[in-house]
């Protein structure tokens, strides 16, 4: 894990795919900042793609996908992956995904609520489809990582899949996740190859529920909030910004498109 400072000319003129993490990579402290905006404006005026890639629910990828200026967006860990072709709203859905009116995540809100103390749903769950948010630090008052391990712990106890964002724990049945979503997305929509296409691929996180993106991509970026959990990360990122939440990706994005232009 190096500074941004450290993209070549040569690695960034590569780069045709910007990808995102939202929450604390380009919000800070739960709003979406100005610089970080038009960061998205910039990636999308330079010929980029431009797809976010969250745990937030469905319904905020309807919005993201029809409003932002972004090519698509997967959401909810990779369970779906919504964009805009040809004037129509488009869906992609994990063949794994469950609906998460099922009796384990019944179950596992029942006994989380009762058994960790100070945990709640998250309050974006209505607009959810396949997974359960617990949220542990977007409202008030915010709980340790440690609480969230908890979560995580009683979640895979029951045979649930559970990540650790920023602010919530997701847990949900079936094998997926935000890699194998931005990867078929990317394959379907844009002809992408993993074998050879990955470098022109950068990715932007901030935390663990992150790694996988960190792990696959060469060119990955975390904004300078991952030093708060690097006691759980295994896979850095190459690449981390000085600056944290929106500010940091914003100090990333103007790093890539100044390096596409004049080299380092
Ligand atoms: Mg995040």
């Amino acid at each position: 894990m190096g500074p941004i400072a450290n993209l070549t000319h040569e690695s960034a003129a590569d780069i045709e795919f910007v990808l995102m993490d939202i929450d604390d990579t380009i919000t800070t402290e739960g709003k979406l900042p100005s610089v970080a905006y038009n960061a998205l404006w910039e990636c999308k005026n330079s010929h980029l793609k431009v797809i976010p890639i969250t745990g937030r629910p469905a319904g905020w990828c309807d919005l993201i996908a029809r409003q932002w200026p972004v090519d698509g967006v997967v959401g909810e860990n990779g369970a779906l992956a919504f964009w805009e072709e040809d004037g129509h709203a488009k869906r992609m859905y994990h063949e794994h995904a469950v609906r998460n009116d099922n009796e384990i995540l019944k179950r596992i809100r029942f006994r989380v609520l009762k058994e960790i103390e100070g945990t709640r749903i998250a309050q974006d769950q209505f607009c959810r489809m396949f997974d359960l948010a617990i949220d542990f630090a977007e409202e008030e008052p915010k709980l340790p990582l440690s609480v969230a391990q908890a979560i995580q712990r009683l979640c895979e106890s029951e045979g649930a899949i559970a990540k650790i964002s920023s602010i919530h724990v997701n847990t949900w049945l079936g094998h997926y996740n935000k890699l194998g979503m931005a990867l078929r997305f990317l394959t379907e929509r844009f002809g992408y190859d993993d074998l050879t296409m990955r470098s022109k691929v950068m990715f932007f996180g901030d935390s663990p529920n992150d790694e996988p993106m960190f792990s696959h991509f060469p060119n990955s970026v975390a904004v300078a909030s991952i030093n708060n959990y690097l006691h759980l990360v295994e896979h850095y990122p190459r690449y981390v910004t000085s600056q944290a939440g929106g500010e940091g990706f914003a100090e990333g994005v103007v790093t890539l498109l100044e390096r596409k232009r004049h080299g380092s």
